[in-house]
């Protein structure tokens, strides 16, 4: 059947946002394209867990083409977008041009080092798969090196793990790296005396999960020090040169590793657009998330930027998958020569896990901490991992770590 004559939506990125648009558009009479740089769907808020060999990489991703299968009128398509032409209404994509009738800008966004150039090039972070995978073998080969070096204060800097940055990714990972140690090395590293071993999280500000009510980010500096995570507060990172860590109040610590939480700010892909831009390099739009000036484009998830109550929308899955339900609704609308509704963000609570047993979470204006709320994080995310069979090898992963303190996927890999 030729559909050359229905509208064609082009979505760029097939994260959060662009997935759910992408959905929220089956059945509709439109040609679309899905393009993104990967071949998969990411679920980011996991990266933590392959990072700390708990999770396998295809556990937490799924091949695009495999989720949109059935969806008649959709094409996907590999590539990066390297330009984009809001007056041509056109992308370039390839070494070609794509032409579009609406687009939808939904490119996530990356890691902000604000400007720590040194931490860029020796420390770690976690964004997609390569960056998880590579922290997961510096992490086991840290322990490798650790357990044939003789002199104790060398191995002592090997066993010396600095995460920066206090927010929920900072605080998960810390809290599981520090069970990792506790848990499972412990058991591969008889040898090893991992009492030296020590995960210290910096965090610049005087709290954890500063965005978090009070009740929860003391619980959680409670529960990750019941780990014997080291936190250290208003300690702000002034230099890295990949043998030690210098702190503004010019105390230092030996490490090899320093894992880099404490910022994101909006992709690469944006930064060349002639766009009204805010914080972090994100896209300033309207309300109805359509650039201004362009009705036909709609920016949305982290590299959208729009403030409600005064408050900027925060970086997160939650409003990303909101965005793009609306997008979708929207584009449905003006097809049908309806004007767009306006986002309103519908705040589904907050969640933060804290390794084995542990969480905080503030679910219909609730409080929780501790084994209850571990279990509501634990559903959720089995719930919100895309396919059937990942949700399946995912809940047995840790199912087994839960009854054998054994995470599996202790692999030192080439990258
Ligand atoms: C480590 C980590 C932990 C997190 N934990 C949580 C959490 O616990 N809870 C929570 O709600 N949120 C969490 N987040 C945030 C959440 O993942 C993001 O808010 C969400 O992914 C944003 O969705 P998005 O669709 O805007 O972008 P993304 O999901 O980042 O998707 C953007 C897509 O665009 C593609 N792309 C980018 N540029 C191009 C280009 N030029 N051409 C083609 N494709 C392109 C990318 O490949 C990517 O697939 C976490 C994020 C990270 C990194």
């Amino acid at each position: 059947m030729n559909t050359n004559h229905l509208p064609h939506i082009l979505i760029i990125g097939a994260g959060f946002a662009g997935l759910e648009t992408a959905r929220g558009l089956a059945g509709a009479p439109v040609r679309i394209t899905l393009i993104d740089k990967n071949n998969h769907h990411l679920f980011q808020p996991l990266l933590y867990q392959v990072a700390i060999a708990g999770l396998l990489p295809s556990q937490i991703a799924q091949p695009v083409r495999t989720i949109f299968r059935n969806q008649r009128n959709l094409t996907f398509q590999m590539g990066e977008v390297s330009a984009i032409n809001f007056e041509e209404k056109y992308v370039k994509l390839n070494g070609s041009i794509m032409a579009y009738d609406y687009l939808v800008l939904a490119v996530g966004g990356r890691t902000n080092f604000f400007g720590f150039d040194a931490i860029e090039k020796d420390g770690f972070q976690l964004k997609d798969l390569e960056t998880a995978v590579k922290t997961r073998n510096h992490l086991l080969g840290m322990f490798e090196q650790a357990s044939h070096e003789g002199d104790p204060e060398k191995r002592k800097a090997l066993l010396t793990f600095v995460i920066v940055g206090g927010g929920p990714t900072g605080v998960e990972t810390a809290g599981a790296l520090a069970e990792l140690i506790s848990h499972v090395m412990v058991k591969d590293y008889p040898r090893l005396v991992l009492g030296d071993a020590r995960v210290i999280l910096l965090e610049a500000g005087p709290s954890l999960i500063s965005s978090y009510p009070d009740e929860l980010r003391k619980a959680t500096a409670r529960l990750l020090t019941r780990k014997h995570v080291d936190i250290r507060l208003n300690a702000k990172l002034e230099s890295y040169n990949g043998q030690f860590v210098t702190l503004a109040d010019g105390s230092r610590i030996e490490t090899q590793t320093v894992i880099w939480t404490a910022g994101i700010k909006a992709t690469e892909i944006v930064d060349g657009l002639r766009v009204d831009k805010a914080s972090a390099g994100r896209i300033r739009i309207e309300p109805t998330l359509q650039l201004p000036g362009h009705p036909e484009t709609f920016v949305i998830g982290d590299a959208a930027f729009l403030e409600e109550n005064g408050q900027a929308l925060p970086m997160i899955s939650t409003v990303a998958i909101q965005q793009g339900v609306l997008t979708a609704r929207n584009i449905r609308r003006m097809l049908a020569q309806k004007p767009p509704e306006t986002f309103r963000y519908k705040d589904p609570g907050l969640l933060a896990t804290i390794g084995r047993n542990a969480a905080v979470a503030r679910i219909f204006g609730i409080s929780f901490s501790g084994f209850i709320a571990w279990v509501i994080w634990v559903f959720l995310h089995i719930y919100r991992i895309i396919g059937f069979r990942n949700r399946i090898i995912v809940m047995f992963n840790w199912a087994w770590d839960y009854f054998f303190y054994d995470n599996q996927v202790r692999l030192i890999t080439k990258e």
